[in-house]
């Protein structure tokens, strides 16, 4: 039977501990134990079942990434307390001094300022490709090399990556393949394409409230532990453990996100489709123009669609700023960075999101100043959105 992430998610059964529909929320951050023989192996990674202090892990955290972990069909998951939270971490925990990093040039401003600009400092360097040219990437890998890094669609061009043949070539090369799934829950599965790290901010789609951060890495049982090692793994070390609180009110959320997901996906796909009759430059995964279409529909848990994140180019940045402020005022969606919320959210990622990268690499990776991000919300409406997007269109002169 085909792999549904949705599913794997309702089919976890869980009771809270006083029969509770949800399980408890463990509210301590630390645990007491019966004997100072069980503290003492578990802190030697011996005992099974116990918790001892909240940085390392907590029964909702634990909830939360079994949730995720069946999402993705990996192994195991640990939540983090951001998205860079658990890439970096993951990143930490793979590489040393002396390591290299073969990564999508086209991927978050902030993973692009970690690898550029933070990682160097600790002697790990990374070669930026375009994800799209399987032969440079193979190119760039040396015999220091240690992880092929992309996106599955890429922020904010939302390229694709073809998961199957990377994986080849991660094999190949003894690398291990991150994927960051943050656009495209649901819709693709990196692990079932042979990711063997698969990453989420869970503060987009996946909690969909923009009322929290968070962040998980699924991949082994062997990996997982690794992280979360008292001796020396990055999430222990570093710290980026995310509250109990937190973690309990996620899992509610993913209770929905396969209706949410096909609502984002549907309005997305219509307003492409009208943006680029439109005779406006639209770049959506959904649409027969865009370069990788075949591929993501090769790759897709179909009836999830496209995912809710799609591009259009205002031409200038002022063009931009005038239409985003102009949508905004008629509550149409929001100026705001992040996406997965119920409103659609817009930005120009050249002077917001991906301003960390410089002018000149933004021109080479074809991210124009009057680029518009929009992570469409959950418009009950759509066809009315359109309308009235399209009057501010035309009022601001791109129409
Ligand atoms: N990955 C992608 C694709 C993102 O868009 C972001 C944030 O915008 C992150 C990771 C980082 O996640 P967080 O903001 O939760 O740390």
């Amino acid at each position: 039977m085909k792999f549904n992430p949705a599913d794997k998610i309702q089919d976890l059964q869980y009771f809270g501990e006083f029969g509770g529909v949800n399980p408890s929320i463990s509210d301590s951050s630390t645990y007491t134990f019966l004997s100072a023989k069980t503290m003492f192996d578990t802190f030697e990674g011996n005992a099974d079942g116990c918790y001892l202090y909240s940085r390392h892990s907590s029964p909702s955290n634990l909830y939360l990434g079994q949730a995720l972990a069946a999402m993705e069909g990996t192994e195991t998951a640990n939540v983090a307390a951001t998205g860079m939270g658990a890439i970096t971490a993951a990143i930490m925990q793979l590489c040393k001094s002396g390591d290299h990093i073969v990564s999508s040039r086209t991927i978050y401003g902030g993973t692009y300022a970690f690898l550029k600009n933070f990682a160097p400092g600790f002697g790990i360097n990374t070669s930026f490709v375009d994800i799209t040219n399987l032969n440079e990437i193979e190119a760039s890998i040396t015999n220091q090399s240690k992880v092929l890094y992309c996106e599955t669609v890429s922020n904010p061009l939302l390229e694709v990556a073809d998961l199957a043949a990377l994986s080849k070539i991660a094999k190949k090369h003894n690398l291990t393949l991150i994927v960051d799934n943050t656009f495209s829950p649901l819709s693709i599965s990196p692990a079932q394409m042979g990711a063997d790290v698969v990453i989420h901010s869970l503060t987009k789609f996946i909690n969909g409230s923009s009322d929290t951060m968070g962040g998980v890495a699924c991949g082994t049982q062997g990996f997982i532990d690794s992280l979360r090692s008292v001796n020396d793994g990055a999430n222990m070390l570093l710290g980026a453990s995310m509250d109990s609180l937190r973690a309990a009110s996620i899992l509610k959320n993913m209770r929905t996100l396969h209706i949410r997901v096909k609502q984002h996906s549907k309005n997305a796909q219509y307003l492409a489709e009208k943006f680029e009759n439109d005779g406006i430059r639209t770049v959506y995964p959904g649409l027969k123009s865009h370069a990788s279409h075949d591929l993501f529909k090769s790759m897709f848990n179909e009836e999830y669609g496209f995912g809710g994140m799609l591009t259009i180019d205002a031409g200038s940045l002022e063009k931009a700023n005038e239409l985003m402020e102009m949508m905004q005022d008629k509550n149409l969606g929001y100026l705001a960075v992040s996406l997965g919320f119920y409103k659609t959210l817009f930005s120009a990622p050249g002077s917001s999101t991906s301003s960390e990268i410089p002018e000149e690499e933004q021109k080479e990776m074809g991210l124009t100043e009057g680029l518009i991000r929009f992570s469409i919300g959950l418009d009950n409406d759509i066809v009315r959105t359109y309308q009235e997007m399209k009057n501010c269109m035309k009022a601001v002169g791109i129409l």
